[in-house]
C-alpha cells in the first residue's frame, strides 16, 4: 500500500493523521491511500509559501518565466508517467489523458510570456511633466482547489500563471486522484523553482476551510461542483479574499434540420461519452430541431454507439474508461432509472455493462435517452456520466429558450450550415463558451475559460488574460520630479 502525502517547502512530507483510500476505478481495488491534511499541515504549507514570497516577487519576470520553460520541457519528457498516474487513479484512457496534459502544457506556454504579460501601461505627460503608469503586482500567497476529473490540466490552469506573476501557491488537489499534483511539484523543483513557491496539501473540507479563512491567503481559485463552488465563493469573500469558483454544467448541442447529421453524430459521440462524460464541457443534451432531425440522430447515434469500447485505461483501443467511484456509478445509474420512470425512452442502456476481467470496476456503458422532458430530474441535474439525452423541439427559438432556462451556462454548441442562424445563436445565447459546429469549445490558453450563470461564481474567468488579472493587483503610480526653483505652493483645488 503506497501512502500519498503532501509537498511542502520543496519536500515530500507524510505526517501522522487521517487518510482515505485511493481506488483504481477500473479494478475497484485500492492500492494507495492519501493523507488528509490537518489544520497544522495546511498552516505549515502557508508558512512556507509566505517565507518564499518576498524573494520570488523580486525575481525578474524573465527568470520566473525561464523556470516555466524548463517545466514545460520536463512535462513533455515525463508525459508517459503523468498519463500513467492519471490512468491509475482517474481511469482515463491514455489518448484522452495525453490530450488533457497537452491542454495543460499550453497554459505553461502562455505563462512563459510573463515578461510581456506583466508589462503594464504607461502614459507620459498626463499633466505638465507628470507621468503615470499602472503595474501589476503579485497578491502574495494564493490557493487552488481542484476537482478529480482533470488531475493535471485544471491545476495547470492555475499555478503556472499565478507563479510567473510572482505569487506563491498552495494547491489542494482532489483527494480521489492525488498523485499527479505531487509529481507536478517534483518536476517544478527539478525545473529550478525555489522551495516554498509551490506547495501541495492533500485533503478534504478540513484543509479547504483553512485555505478559505487564513488571512495570509489572498486569493482562491476553485474548480468543482456548483454547490461547493457557491459555498467556497461565499466563504472566501466573507474572509476578504479574491475568489473565482467554477462550477458544474449541463451543456446542450442544438442540431438544426440543415446540419450535416453524420458529422454531428461523430462529434456528439466523442463530446458526450469521452472521459465517460466526466467533463464539465461534456455535451450531455442534444436538442433536435424537428422530428425528422431527431429520428435520424437517434437512429445513427444508437447504431454508432454499438461500436464504442469501454474498459481500463491501459488499453488505448478503449474509447472511455470507468467512473471515478462506486458511489458515483450508483448515482449515474439512478439518474437513468429516474428518466425511465418519468417516461423517457432508454434507447441504449449502459447500466448493466460487464467489462471482462474488470467485473468490480466502476463502469457504466454509453447510454442514450430519447424523449426527455425539461421537467425530468435527469435533465435538470448534472449527471457527469456517459449519458446523452435527446430533447425534441420544433424551432431554434424553443431550443434557445431551453438552454437559457437551465441553471447552468458553461458550454453549448450548434450544428448547422446556416451562418445567419449560427451568428444569432452565438450572439444571444446565455452561455459563456459557444461552439459553432465545434462540440467542445474549450478556449485555448491565450483566451480564458469560464461559464455563465451558476457555472461560475466571480468576475474573472480562469487562465489566459483573465488569469493574469486575477493573480495580480493593479497599482497606478503618478510621478513628477520638480526641478529646483520651480516648486509650487500648496493647491487646494482637485488636480485637473
Ligand atoms: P467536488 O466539488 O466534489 O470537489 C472539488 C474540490 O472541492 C475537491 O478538491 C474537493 O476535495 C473539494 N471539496 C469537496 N467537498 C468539499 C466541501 N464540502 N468543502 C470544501 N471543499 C470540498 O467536484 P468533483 O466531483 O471533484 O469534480 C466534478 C465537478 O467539477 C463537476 O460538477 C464538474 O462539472 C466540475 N468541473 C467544473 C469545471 C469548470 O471549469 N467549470 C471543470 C472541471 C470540473
Amino acid at each position: 500500500m503506497t501512502t500519498i502525502g503532501h509537498y511542502i517547502n520543496g519536500e515530500s512530507v507524510a505526517p501522522d493523521g487521517r487518510s482515505q483510500p485511493v481506488y483504481n476505478p477500473a479494478t475497484g481495488q485500492t492500492e494507495k491511500s492519501v493523507l488528509l491534511a490537518s489544520k497544522e499541515t495546511v498552516i505549515e504549507a502557508i508558512d512556507a509559501a509566505e517565507s518564499a514570497f518576498s524573494e520570488w516577487r523580486n525575481t525578474p519576470a524573465s527568470k520566473r518565466a525561464r523556470v516555466m520553460f524548463q517545466f514545460k520541457y520536463l512535462l513533455e519528457k515525463n508525459a508517459d508517467k503523468i498519463i500513467e498516474l492519471i490512468g491509475q487513479e482517474h481511469g482515463k484512457i491514455s489518448h484522452d489523458a495525453a490530450g488533457e496534459l497537452q491542454r495543460g502544457i499550453e497554459n505553461v506556454e502562455f505563462a512563459c510570456a510573463a515578461p510581456q504579460l506583466l508589462k503594464g501601461e504607461h502614459s507620459k505627460n498626463v499633466g505638465p511633466n507628470i507621468d503615470s503608469w499602472s503595474e501589476f503586482q503579485p497578491l502574495g500567497v494564493v490557493a487552488g482547489i481542484t476537482p478529480f476529473n482533470f488531475p493535471a490540466m485544471v491545476p495547470l490552469w492555475m499555478f503556472p500563471l499565478a507563479i510567473v506573476c510572482g505569487n506563491t501557491f498552495v494547491l489542494k488537489p482532489s483527494e480521489r486522484d492525488p498523485s499527479c499534483a505531487i509529481y507536478l511539484a517534483e518536476l517544478l523543483k527539478e525545473a529550478g523553482l525555489p522551495d516554498g513557491v509551490f506547495n501541495v496539501v492533500n485533503g478534504d473540507k478540513e484543509a479547504v476551510d483553512v485555505l478559505l479563512t487564513e488571512p495570509r491567503i489572498k486569493a482562491v481559485s476553485f474548480v468543482g461542483s456548483t454547490p461547493i463552488a457557491e459555498s467556497i465563493y461565499a466563504t472566501a469573500n466573507a474572509h476578504g479574499k479574491r475568489c473565482q469558483a467554477l462550477g458544474g454544467a449541463k451543456n446542450h448541442a442544438i442540431v438544426m434540420p440543415d446540419a450535416d447529421i453524420d458529422n454531428a453524430v461523430n462529434q456528439l459521440l466523442g463530446a458526450a461519452f469521452g472521459s465517460s462524460g466526466e467533463r464539465c464541457m461534456a455535451l450531455s443534451v442534444v436538442v433536435a430541431v424537428g422530428e425528422e432531425t431527431a429520428n435520424q440522430l437517434v437512429d445513427k447515434l444508437s447504431a454508432a454507439m454499438a461500436d464504442l469500447r469501454v474498459g481500463p485505461a491501459q488499453d488505448a483501443d478503449n474509447d472511455f474508461g470507468p467512473l471515478i467511484t462506486h458511489e458515483h456509478k450508483t448515482k449515474v445509474k439512478a439518474y437513468i432509472t429516474s428518466a425511465e420512470q418519468q417516461g423517457a425512452d432508454i434507447v441504449v442502456d449502459g447500466r448493466n455493462i460487464q467489462v471482462k476481467g474488470y467485473e468490480n470496476g466502476f463502469f457504466v456503458g454509453a447510454t442514450l435517452i430519447d424523449k426527455v422532458m425539461p421537467s425530468m430530474e435527469s435533465y435538470q441535474a448534472e449527471i457527469f456520466g456517459p449519458v446523452l439525452q435527446v430533447i425534441r423541439v420544433d424551432s431554434m427559438n424553443t431550443a434557445m429558450q431551453l438552454i437559457d432556462g437551465h441553471e447552468y451556462g458553461n458550454g453549448t454548441c450548434i450544428f448547422t450550415r446556416d451562418g445567419e442562424a449560427a451568428r444569432y445563436f452565438s450572439d444571444h445565447i446565455q452561455v459563456g463558451m459557444v461552439g459553432i459546429n465545434v462540440p467542445l469549445p474549450v478556449p485555448v490558453a491565450y483566451h480564458s475559460f469560464g461559464g455563465w450563470k451558476r457555472s461560475l461564481f466571480g468576475d474573472l474567468h480562469a487562465y489566459g488574460p483573465d488569469g493574469v488579472r486575477f493573480y495580480t493587483k493593479r497599482k497606478t503610480i503618478t510621478q513628477r520630479w520638480p526641478s529646483s526653483g520651480v516648486r509650487e505652493g500648496a493647491s487646494f483645488a482637485f488636480p485637473s
